[in-house]
């Protein structure tokens, strides 16, 4: 099999496609020869086969990146010159958005004009961020008087295996790459087998940028293979992970034999509440945007909505209509399109089967509830509400990952601070109220990662992303995004020697 192919979107647009495992700056076949082939989600045609990384081609990515993390080339650089090599990297992203934005909506199924909007975007701005900080992530000096002195160093940890999700294959490889290349370390990026093709591509611009070999290996390949091969390395220092609730404890038990440093980014159940005094309008906006975009599929997606019983059918009543309007199915290529299909035949099966399960358990389903294929294909989901949803359902408990949401009724505030907090989860939680004090009190009430007010799903580069309870552990994006890639380490000075 070649090393790459020309592709062409329905958009017309070409480039040539990367289809290697991308080790010590080349692309290369996998061991033994296997690979994945990537569906495109909105036709269910294959779009082509990639390499797939065996125990083998862990074990040589990992190689390299210990060893380019030894290398001067690398470990001499200042931090100012690794800032420089990360702002080319971005410039580089920026010349090829089109192109990123286009497989993106290929291999995903996320609209174009998204992909191209915030997406790409996303990555610039998370790049050129920790790029800044580059040179600016520096120890302390320590008072411990006049005989002795004490001093700080910020080292990097080492070699990191990050493992990410296919919801955001971009995104979610930039919140990686950006801090542990800012703070020196090196990295085997594992991609999500179901969307490996947007990052193979930046592995060219990686090159391009001029970083050296071994610093950045780019994986594709299954999860209980190269994922786990790389959790278990003995040479991988640390672990930072983005997937589900039950693959991440995996993980967790997994860098346990090896003692690694981790950090997680698991699952939600995330709550958005909606006070009697709220803007309506603003909160069913709001309460849309924070289930209904990227097809449902959002660790952080408001999937409980709890509303005052004195609003509820009014809500409720404008959320049908807010769905009718904006949620607007078809190609991702098509410029009106809201909402594209479901990334795999196997999520569309599985949001589906959640359906099922809340029909089965008693809920009502108000708005969709079923397939919705365009030109009779794609794994298009309509999007769902469910009323009449009791705590104890799956559909109130599960992640279900998909364009559906149940909206419940609460009588007091007690009341809606306690149902958002009856989850195993603790990602985002939002509150709708007109009433500051109110706002800060629930804010503070609610066990979550990140509370937003008056918006949902709210994310910014500038701003620490993260989860507690079962949602993870450690943050992303931020100045709190880079303490999980470098360690302290304490110098003693004895003055008096
Ligand atoms: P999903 O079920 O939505 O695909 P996962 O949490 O299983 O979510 O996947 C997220 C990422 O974790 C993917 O890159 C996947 O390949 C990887 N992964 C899955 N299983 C394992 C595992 N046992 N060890 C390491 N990584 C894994």
């Amino acid at each position: 099999m070649a090393m790459e192919i020309e592709l062409t979107a329905p958009n017309g647009r070409r480039w040539m496609q990367p289809l290697g495992l991308f080790i010590n700056n080349e692309f290369v076949a996998s061991s033994n020869g296997q690979t994945i082939t990537s569906v495109n989600p909105t036709t269910e045609e294959d779009i082509c086969s990639v390499y797939a990384a065996t125990t083998d081609d862990v074990d040589k990515a990992v190689a390299a990146a210990k060893k380019a993390f030894r290398d001067p080339s690398w470990r001499q650089l200042s931090g100012t010159e690794r800032g420089a090599l990360m702002y080319t990297l971005a410039d580089l992203v920026a010349e090829h958005a089109e192109t990123l934005a286009t497989i993106e909506a290929l291999d995903n199924g996320k609209p174009y004009s998204v992909a191209l909007k915030e997406n790409v975007p996303e990555v610039i701005n998370v790049l050129r961020y920790y790029a800044g900080y580059a040179d600016k992530n520096f120890g302390q000096t320590i008072d411990v008087g006049p005989a002795k002195f004490a001093y700080t160093i910020k080292e990097p940890i080492g070699v990191c295996g990050q493992i990410i999700p296919w919801n955001y294959p971009l995104d979610m490889a930039a919140w990686k790459l950006g801090p542990a290349l800012c703070c020196g370390n090196t990295v085997v990026l594992k991609l999500a087998e179901q969307t490996p093709l947007s990052m193979l591509y930046v592995a060219k611009l990686i090159k391009q940028a001029g970083f050296p070999p071994g610093v950045i290996n780019i994986l594709n390949g299954y999860g209980r293979e190269a994922g786990a091969a790389l959790v278990q390395h003995p040479d991988v220092d640390k672990i930072a992970f983005t997937g589900s609730t039950a693959t991440g404890k995996e993980v967790m038990k997994m860098a346990a034999a090896t003692m690694k440093n981790i950090t997680l980014e698991t699952g939600g159940k995330s709550p958005l509440l909606v006070f009697p005094d709220a803007d309506l309008e603003l909160a069913t906006t709001w309460a849309h945007w924070g289930i209904m975009s990227n097809q449902g599929q959002i660790c952080t997606a408001t999937s409980r909505i709890l509303v005052h019983e004195s609003i509820y059918d009014a809500f409720l009543e404008r959320f049908k209509a807010k769905v009718r309007e904006v949620s607007v199915l078809g190609d991702p290529f098509d410029e009106n399109t809201f909402q594209g299909p479901q990334v795999t035949r196997a999520q569309y099966e599985r949001v589906l089967s959640y359906i099922e399960s809340g029909k089965q358990e008693g809920a009502t389903i108000a708005l969709g509830g079923e397939p919705a294929p365009q030109k009779g294909k794609g794994f298009f989901v309509a999007p769902t509400v469910f009323t009449n949803v009791k705590p104890h359902m799956k559909i109130f408990r599960e992640e279900i990952f998909g364009p559906c949401v149940a909206i419940v009724a609460f009588q007091t505030e007690e009341e809606a601070i306690q149902m958002a907090n009856d989850t195993t989860y603790g990602l985002g939680a939002a509150v709708f109220t007109k009433d500051l004090v109110r706002a800060h009190r629930v804010a503070k009430e609610i066990e979550a990662g990140m509370v937003w007010i008056n918006s949902s799903n709210d994310s910014d580069f500038r701003v620490p992303f993260g989860g507690v309870k079962q949602s993870g552990i450690g943050r992303e994006l931020g100045e709190a995004g880079l303490a999980p890639y470098c360690n302290i380490k304490a110098v003693h000075i004895n003055m008096a020697a």
